[in-house]
């Protein structure tokens, strides 16, 4: 898939707020500062279509955008910010697994992780939920640049270990130099069925 526009459409909070359930949508998931920002601005080939925020776990909306006037990317609020209070975490859980659940047009979660890291409790019942209401999803290991190959490999092995996920479901990604870039905007394709 050749991304050849990218727009925002809206932010929302309630299901009333969401634009309509008409286009194929991706959702991308994870913790606050894990690059999901990078990592979409990447994808799409623009610096800044979604703000990177200097303050992890500030932005609580859904942020849909329009891309190439077919299909959606849904940026869903960062989670496992430790200083965020328990009212607000409940209001992300209320947030987010009331989109994912409810939401026909979603083809596909990206459960982003920094690959230096083992995935945290939020990451692992994150993961488990796709799991139990059956929704398709695939590990994006970002970050990937501050590893060499060897130590990328690695690091697949122990987080797969940890989340018991098949290999196949994980791709290592840099915002810096684009590995990883292509091999997700494939998987993205074959889950909006694009060429
Ligand atoms: P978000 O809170 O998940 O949206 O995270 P951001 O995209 O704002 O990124 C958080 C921090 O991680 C920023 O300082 C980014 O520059 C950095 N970052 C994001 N992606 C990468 C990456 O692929 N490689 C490296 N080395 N740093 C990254």
């Amino acid at each position: 898939m050749k991304i050849t526009s990218a727009e925002f459409i809206t932010s929302a909070v309630e299901k009333t707020q969401y634009p309509p359930d008409t286009l194929p949508e991706v959702a991308f998931a994870g913790r606050s500062n894990v690059g999901k920002s990078s990592l979409i601005n990447t994808l799409v080939n623009r610096k800044n279509l979604v703000k990177t925020s200097a303050r992890p776990g500030r932005t609580q909306t859904l942020n849909f955008f329009l891309i190439n006037k077919r299909c959606r990317f849904v940026d869903l609020p960062g989670y496992g910010f430790a200083e965020v209070p328990l009212r607000v975490r409940a209001g992300w859980k209320g947030m987010v697994e009331g989109y994912l659940g409810s939401r026909r047009s979603l083809r596909l979660v990206v459960l982003i992780l920094d690959i230096r890291r083992v995935p945290g409790p939020d990451d692992a019942s994150l993961m488990r939920w796709l799991e139990a209401a059956g929704k398709p999803f695939l590990a994006v290991l970002t970050k990937a640049d501050k590893l060499s190959r060897n130590g990328q490999q690695a690091q697949c092995r122990v987080i797969q270990d940890q989340l018991m996920l098949a290999q196949n479901e994980m791709i290592p990604f840099s915002a810096h130099t684009h590995q990883g870039r292509l091999e997700l905007l494939h998987c993205i394709m074959g889950a909006l069925g694009e060429k």
